[in-house]
């Protein structure tokens, strides 16, 4: 038997700023009074964990986060057999420990993980809301306040990688993207601290990148990038050469891409 997981320091304790875009709080709110599986579905950097952590906070539930990569295996969710001094101990995985607690799972850009890894969730997404682990022999029945949350962003999806149909379809689904201009323009002047008319124009200049996704970039500029450059700024970079550096460098390697996202940096700063 693993240790007690103390569940508390799981609880996010002060309130993560996040602003509503539309009905999300609501519709969030209900799907887990009904311990619904969520899929949130959008780009990167648009709000989607914050969105989670928010909801964990407003719900008082602990939240486990696991960000999903494709080296991941089904052990490193569930649990393995460790070996130490006393001989083989059993340590309960992310997910495991989430469904024991009752924690909010937040399996963050699932769909990184190998099929082999993503079949250990539909046991706990259907009726059964249960965990086997098989390689000790246990079957964890969900703790009632449990909740397994997983996002996905549909830019990145090929014919290659992507969930299967019998996973997505054991999730609610909520839609994602960067938020309209007004109010983006108060989150990031808010998270970084600028003045609303610098904020302004950090909006102006993603809007002017987003339509160049499918032209050239694979991604529009996120709300985290302009919150970054609102940063910089703040820390008295220069706005030109703070855009640079997290409005256009990080996005693109292609020489001409990023003279036209200077371009546009330019036409503001
Ligand atoms: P994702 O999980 O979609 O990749 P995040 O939730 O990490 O993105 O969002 C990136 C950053 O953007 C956050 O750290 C936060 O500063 C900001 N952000 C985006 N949307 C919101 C929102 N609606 N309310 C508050 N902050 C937001």
């Amino acid at each position: 038997m693993s240790a007690a997981v103390d569940p508390n320091q799981y609880i996010v304790k002060q309130e993560p700023y996040y602003q509503a875009v539309g009905d999300e709080i609501a519709l969030y709110e209900a799907a887990y009074s009904a311990r619904m599986p969520m899929m949130l579905k959008g780009p990167t950097g648009c709000g989607k964990s914050r969105f989670v952590e928010h909801m964990a906070w407003r719900l008082k539930r602990p939240l486990i986060t696991v960000a999903c990569n494709e080296d991941m295996t089904a052990s490193d969710l569930v649990g393995r057999f460790l070996l130490d001094k006393d001989g083989t101990k059993w340590q309960d995985g992310p997910l495991a420990t989430a469904a024991r607690i009752g924690a909010i799972c937040y399996l963050d850009e699932v769909v990184e993980a190998r099929q082999d890894t993503t079949v250990v969730i539909h046991p706990l997404t259907d009726h059964r809301r249960s965990l086997p682990l098989d390689k000790k022999g246990e079957l964890i029945e969900a703790h009632p306040d449990f909740q397994l949350v997983i996002s996905y962003n549909p830019g990145y999806q090929s014919l290659m990688k992507d969930l299967k149909q019998s996973t997505k379809q054991r999730f609610g689904a909520l839609d994602f993207d960067y938020p309209r201009e007004a109010i983006e323009v108060a989150i990031v002047a808010k998270e970084s601290g600028v003045d609303e008319k610098t904020a302004a124009k950090l909006v102006q200049i993603a809007h002017r990148a987003r339509n160049l996704k499918g032209h050239g970039l694979d991604e529009g500029i996120s709300t985290r990038l302009l919150v970054y450059a609102g940063q910089l700024i703040g820390k008295g970079i220069a706005p030109h050469a703070a855009c640079t550096m997290t409005m256009v460098t990080p996005l693109t390697d292609d020489p001409d891409m990023r003279d036209t996202l200077n371009a546009a940096v330019q036409t503001f700063f």
